[in-house]
């Protein structure tokens, strides 16, 4: 099954987005070399070699697949800090209602 979802990686992991060469699905790897989605489309796309059909997506071009992977990781960031600022939130309510019971 393709990982939709940046938050199943840790936020600093080095994340790739790609585009599963097959179904066009957006999707999260591990891998900077990844290809396809799941193993499904893996076993299509080399299906439809064999019968010597393109694949409907092209190989995306180098530069695309590094700012993709730039994007992922920047989304982990953001997510981090966006869970941070909940946190620090938390903690300041309730430090100022700490700080109205002394009075
Ligand atoms: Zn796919």
């Amino acid at each position: 099954m393709p990982t939709l979802d940046r938050s199943k990686f840790k936020y600093n992991a080095k994340v790739f987005e790609k585009t599963c060469l097959y179904c066009g699905t957006v999707y999260f790897a591990n891998r900077s070399t990844a290809k396809y989605c799941s193993s499904t489309c893996r076993g299509y796309a080399n299906q439809a070699k064999h019968l010597n059909e393109a694949a409907p997506w092209d190989e995306t071009d180098r530069t695309v697949d590094a700012l993709l992977s730039q994007v992922a990781y920047l989304k982990g960031q953001l997510q981090h800090y966006i869970n941070e600022n909940e946190a620090l939130k938390t903690h300041l309510s309730k430090v100022e209602q700490t700080s109205k019971l002394a009075e």
